[in-house]
C-alpha cells in the first residue's frame, strides 16, 4: 500500500495514521488501485480513501492528545 497524504495532515500524526492503515487495509481497493489518499474531511476528522476512484475505506478522528480512533 502506498499512502499519499494531503498537505493538511500534520507530519507528526502521519506515522500513527500509517499504522492504522496497515492494520486495517489488507487488500487493494475493488478498482485494483493500491494507493491510499489521506485527507482532512472536517476539522479533526481524517478521511482515508482510494486514490484512484475515491472509495472511502474508513474515517479517523483526531483527538486532542493526537491519538487516532477508528469510527
Ligand atoms: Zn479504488
Amino acid at each position: 500500500m502506498k499512502i499519499i497524504y494531503d498537505e493538511d495532515i500534520p507530519q507528526d500524526i502521519r506515522p500513527s495514521i500509517e499504522e492504522v492503515i496497515k492494520e486495517s487495509i489488507t487488500e487493494p481497493c475493488e478498482c485494483g488501485c493500491t494507493e491510499v489518499y489521506v485527507s482532512l474531511h472536517a476539522p479533526g476528522s481524517i478521511d482515508v480513501k482510494c486514490y484512484d476512484c475515491g472509495t472511502s475505506f474508513f474515517e479517523l478522528e483526531m483527538e486532542e492528545e493526537e491519538e487516532l480512533s477508528e469510527i
